[in-house]
Order: C-alpha cells, then sequence, then structure tokens
C-alpha cells in the first residue's frame, strides 16, 4: 500500500453540528487520507468557541476565531468582544473567517463591512494573519484589504471564486489563494486558469467542509478526507506531481500561521 502524500486542510468546519454524530471517525478518515493538519475555522463567537475547544484537545488541529458575513448583522458588541478574547489562545492562530458576502446578503452591507474592518484592524494590533470569505463582493473586499493593509499580518483569501486578475490583485495584497471542491466541478469556471497562474509558494488547499463537496460528493456532506481528491486534480492542473503539490501547499499553510 503506498502512503499518500500528507496534506493540509486550510479551511474546514470541524466543529460543527453536522459532524456531532461521527467526529472521531471522520477525523481518522482524515488523517488515513493523508490530512494530518487541519484548521477549523470559527463563523461567530459560540462557533468560535467550539472550533478553540476542539483544536485544544485534537492534534494537528489548529483554531481560527471570527465573524462571518452573514453572523454580522446578529452579532452584537458583546459577541464580537468575545471572538476578541477567544484571539489571543495561543492554539487560535488566524482571525477569520471575516470577509464580505453579496451573494445571499444575509447581513447588510454596511454592518458586514464594519465588522469585516474591525477584525482586519485587530489581527493587525494582535499580529495573526487572516482567513478571508468573499463572494460577489471582490472589488469592495480588495479595497477593505489595502486599506486595512492586510500585508502587514497575511492571510488567506479562502474558497478562491474570482479570475486570474482577481488572483493577481490578491497576491499584490501578499494573501495566499485557497482552492477548494470547485475546481474540480466540470464547470469550474476560471479555477483551473488560477489554479495554474498561482506561484507554487502562495497557493493553499482546503475543503471548507461540511460544505462545497469535490465533484464525486457533491450532494453529499464534505469532509477532510476528500481534500485528497482536490489536491489530485490542482496538480493534474499544474501538471506537478502529486507529492510536490502537496509539499508545497502544506509548507505554505505552516508557514502563514507558524504551526509545526
Ligand atoms: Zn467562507
Ligand atoms: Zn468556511
Amino acid at each position: 500500500m503506498t502512503v499518500p502524500p500528507e496534506l493540509f486542510d486550510s479551511h474546514a468546519h470541524l466543529h460543527f453540528p453536522g459532524f456531532d454524530d461521527d467526529r472521531d471517525a471522520m477525523l481518522a478518515r482524515a488523517r488515513a487520507a493523508g490530512v494530518r493538519r487541519m484548521l477549523t475555522i470559527g463563523t461567530d463567537a459560540a462557533t468560535s468557541r467550539d472550533a478553540l475547544a476542539l483544536a485544544a484537545r485534537e492534534p494537528g488541529v489548529w483554531a481560527t476565531v471570527g465573524v462571518h458575513p452573514h453572523d454580522a448583522g446578529e452579532s452584537d458588541e458583546a459577541a464580537l468582544a468575545d471572538v476578541e478574547r477567544l484571539a489571543t489562545e495561543p492554539r487560535v492562530v488566524a482571525i477569520g473567517e471575516i470577509g464580505l458576502d453579496y451573494f445571499r446578503n444575509l447581513s447588510p452591507p454596511d454592518v458586514q463591512a464594519r465588522v469585516f474592518r474591525r477584525f482586519l484592524a485587530f489581527a493587525r494590533r494582535l499580529g495573526k494573519p487572516v482567513i478571508v470569505h468573499c463572494r460577489d463582493a471582490h472589488a469592495e473586499t480588495l479595497a477593505i484589504l489595502a486599506d486595512e493593509r492586510v500585508d502587514e499580518v497575511g492571510g488567506i483569501m479562502h474558497c478562491f471564486s474570482g479570475d486570474v486578475a482577481i488572483a493577481r490583485r490578491c497576491l499584490d495584497l501578499g494573501l495566499l489563494i485557497s482552492l477548494a471542491g470547485p475546481v474540480t466541478y466540470p464547470n469550474a469556471r476560471a479555477l483551473p486558469d488560477v489554479a495554474r497562474f498561482v506561484p507554487g509558494d502562495r497557493l493553499v488547499i482546503e475543503t471548507d467542509c461540511p460544505f462545497l463537496p469535490p465533484q464525486g460528493y457533491r450532494g453529499k456532506r464534505n469532509e477532510p478526507a476528500y481534500l485528497a481528491i482536490t489536491a489530485a486534480r490542482v496538480a493534474e492542473l499544474r501538471g506537478e506531481p502529486l507529492d510536490a503539490l502537496a509539499r508545497r501547499t502544506c509548507d505554505n499553510a505552516r508557514r502563514l500561521l507558524r504551526v509545526d
């Protein structure tokens, strides 16, 4: 039996209730598939607390804390302050996910922007990188990232959904680009070009599980073990051996997040 290459899932929601029934088995499947390191992502005060609790007890799992644009409207000052308090814990290695989502617009755009800016400024004071969520809001997101000097802390544009021109602007801002399951879809639009364009030292990969399963698992719950499918597709698009792609994306995530 060949040993699968080591992978880093740079964006997962392992602490979400969808995994409550089989979390240990899911983590075991991840490790068996080579996914030895995972970043579990908070989206509001409660899920940030859960993310930290999971990271505290699971080797190879680190947490982020933040307020997702969907949750920005529902988060009062006490909730935002709670997230900031959690952020100082050593097992919390980045701030996020934060950003703008004009696709579903579950929070008013001005509230999304205010919360996004607040956490970008906070991340800069704290000296931790950021995990950015952006859907149908590239112009505004890039403008805010530049304005809040994201290059001082760095970060990841997660589940990248733009084209090569937008990818170039993200790279200019000092961000890494993360590709998720959609790069494996037959209708992946600009993503294959993006996969070929991003320099090897600026690329990471993710599942965003339980959401966005790769081709072959669409309509099902996603989990970190399926990261191998996305890794294989990205390596194929780049004309790169899977081992090399795995090592580089893993090194890039470890360097940004400063984890072993
Ligand atoms: Zn997201
Ligand atoms: Zn997410």
